[in-house]
């Protein structure tokens, strides 16, 4: 999978993208990160990619025309991939703007975004983006939570970080992601809490029913402790 991320301040998600899971998985070519600095779409000498809104107020809005080109190079780029490629891959991005305004992200929508070739995501700031790019370009907006953030960057790692991890290969065999928080094998309800050495801590001991090593009664234990 591929990520195209246009964004102002792409340095603040390359350094995390290299950590980690996610840094392993990259390196493993199971995820790609790709990274437009709008600044290089800006307009004129200052490559500007702000203006003052339209009707007045306070903020500034970012430009129409430096977002286009940036996600038409997206474009042309999958486009080129998809000439040189021998496997059939999907054609068209899906294209993601990150807003506050936007449908809530959640684990079932990160499982279906798992199984797009190309996701581009959009990352705002000040005031937010030109209307007419979410009407011209955008599939979806996506908000990762009833608040309000600096910039989309945050967001786009949130997001990108829930679909990574669960390309086939990201996690380790031991860090499986089907049976956890949200998914779909624990009919979308929060993780059975866990345990782990030593049987009592600080006089709390580990249920015993986990030590029984009964896996019907365990895996009964666990299915009735998801909230
Ligand atoms: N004026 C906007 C509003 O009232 O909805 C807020 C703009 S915010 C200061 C700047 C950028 O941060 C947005 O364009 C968006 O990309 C990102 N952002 C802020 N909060 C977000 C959230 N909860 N989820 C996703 N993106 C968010």
């Amino acid at each position: 999978m591929v990520f195209h991320i246009i964004s102002l301040f792409p340095q603040m998600l390359a350094s995390t993208l290299e950590a980690s899971i996610l840094g392993r998985a990259r390196k493993k070519g199971l995820v790609s990160f790709q990274f437009y600095n709008l600044r290089d779409y800006g307009k004129g000498k200052y490559h500007q990619v702000d203006d003052v809104p339209y009707g007045g107020g306070a903020g500034m809005v970012m430009m129409p025309e430096p977002l286009a080109a940036a996600i038409q190079e997206v474009k042309s780029k999958i486009h080129n991939a998809i000439q040189h490629s021998e496997f059939s891959i999907q054609n068209s991005p899906r294209v993601l703007y990150l807003s506050a305004q936007g449908k809530r992200f959640t684990q079932s929508k990160a499982e279906k975004l798992s199984k797009l070739s190309d996701i581009v995501l959009i990352c705002g700031h000040y005031e937010g983006i030109d209307q007419r790019i979410i009407d011209l370009y955008v599939d979806e907006e996506i908000s990762i939570g009833d608040y309000v953030l600096t910039g989309g960057e945050l967001p786009a790692l949130v997001l990108i970080d829930a679909v990574s991890r669960l390309l086939p290969g990201v996690l380790g065999s031991d860090e499986s992601s089907a049976e956890e928080s949200f998914s779909k094998k624990l009919k979308r309800k929060k993780e059975y809490p866990h345990y782990t050495r030593p049987e009592t801590f600080e006089g709390l001991p580990v249920p015993p029913v986990l030590l029984s090593g009964h896996h019907a009664k365990i895996a009964q234990w666990r299915k009735e402790n998801c909230k």
